[in-house]
């Protein structure tokens, strides 16, 4: 079978859909491995590093995709590219498939077996697939990471001859897996940090790493079967703007992860509460890409306020540590190929009545 990862085209993708660990795997396995040249270009992978573990590395980038069995790579191809697949061939990336009627009609008509890394399980066999997971922790790191880097204040405590420093006081919302890496990451710097989520079970998991669970009574707040809230109706919204809005004017950051599965993020900062703000404070919003937790966030940039607030709505945060992104993404890539490998006839096997394949095989 002939795998082929192709160079990532958005200009703000940094990562790689497969790095020479991966590469090494599959060719372990059986698999024949093809990389675009400057596959790895922006995640320190030179071409030479896939070339030593065996991978092949090709200039000819609509040929392979014409010829290859199964494609690789991170964000959605264009319609034009799935045009150049052939029938039978699967492709695997995300594909943001609720928002992409024409690229799933597209890949349908070609007869090609789409996978959408979204759409994985969120089950425990699935785990080591799940890139949602594995690039949303590194995003919850970089957000902090960026946050104080943007700030004319320290993290820490620090108790000096000249005075007294305070800890910054972090508010994180959403308390998914970036939000946990979020608590976690600000904790370690010495932050005072404070958290909130719709989930109950979420407000725990942020006291068990030492942050302070703001707790709001929204009434009914049950989340999906794979753990994901749900839409909160318009007045469990407005008392939660309400509620949160203290804790907002009184942080020094604010970082924004909340998303609910399938539908666009919903606004929970609202104009008013980012004036509230105190002049040098800091949002993160990293649901920016996809719509954004805060109003007045501007996908891809950062906004400074009238009262001096600096909004941050960068897009691919994960893509800022681009060589751990893509160590993980390509891990989730190849233990996911190797998990459907069927080592006889050396394919990877298309099941559509597999648990996991049912929930992310979206055409065949
Ligand atoms: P996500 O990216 O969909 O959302 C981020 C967070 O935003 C979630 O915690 C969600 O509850 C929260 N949120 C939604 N609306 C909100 C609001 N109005 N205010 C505040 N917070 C709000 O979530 P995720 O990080 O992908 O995790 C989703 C779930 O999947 C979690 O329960 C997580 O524990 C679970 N999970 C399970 C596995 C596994 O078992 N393999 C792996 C990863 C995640």
């Amino acid at each position: 079978m002939k795998i082929f990862a192709p160079r990532e085209t958005d200009p703000i993708e940094t990562r790689a859909s497969l790095d020479p660990a991966a590469v090494k795997k599959l060719i372990g396995l059986g698999a024949e491995v093809i990389i675009e040249s400057g596959l790895g270009a922006r995640c320190d992978h030179p071409d030479s590093a896939y070339a030593e573990v065996g991978a092949t590395v090709t200039h000819d980038r609509a040929g392979t995709l014409a010829s290859a069995d199964l494609v690789t790579r991170v964000r959605k191809p264009s319609l034009e590219e799935v045009g150049q697949l052939k029938a039978g061939a699967i492709h695997i990336s995300f594909l943001d498939p609720f928002n992409e009627k024409d690229l799933i009609t597209k890949f349908a008509e070609q007869k090609v077996s789409a996978i959408s890394l979204e759409m994985i399980p969120r089950t425990t066999l699935a785990q080591k697939m799940d890139a949602i997971s594995s690039q949303a922790n590194l995003a919850g790191y970089v957000s902090v990471i960026i946050a104080a880097n943007r700030m004319n204040t320290i993290f820490p405590m620090m108790m000096t001859p000249a005075g007294t420093i305070s800890p910054a006081k972090v508010f994180v919302l959403g308390i998914g897996v970036a939000g946990l890496q979020a608590i976690a990451t600000a904790k370690r710097l010495g932050a005072r940090v404070t958290a909130f989520d719709v989930r109950a079970e979420a407000l725990e998991q942020a006291e068990s790493l030492g942050a302070k669970a703001l707790r709001i009574d929204l009434g009914d707040t049950a989340g999906t079967d794979q753990g994901y809230a749900r839409e909160l109706t318009p007045e469990q919204l407005e008392k939660q703007i309400q509620a949160q809005a203290k804790v907002c004017a009184q942080s020094d950051v604010v970082i924004t992860t909340a998303k609910v599965f399938g539908r666009k993020p919903p606004i929970l900062i609202k104009k008013d509460v980012v004036d509230s703000m105190q002049n040098g404070s800091v949002i993160v919003d990293l649901a920016a890409e996809t719509g954004g937790n805060v109003e007045g966030i501007v996908p891809g940039e950062e906004v400074v306020t009238e009262n001096g607030v600096k909004l941050i709505g960068l897009a691919n945060f994960e893509g800022q540590v681009s060589k751990h992104a893509s160590q993980v993404l390509a891990a989730n890539f190849a233990n996911m190929i190797e998990h459907f490998w069927d080592k006889e006839a050396n394919v990877f096997q298309i099941n559509p009545a597999d648990e996991i394949q049912k929930g992310c095989l979206i055409t065949h």
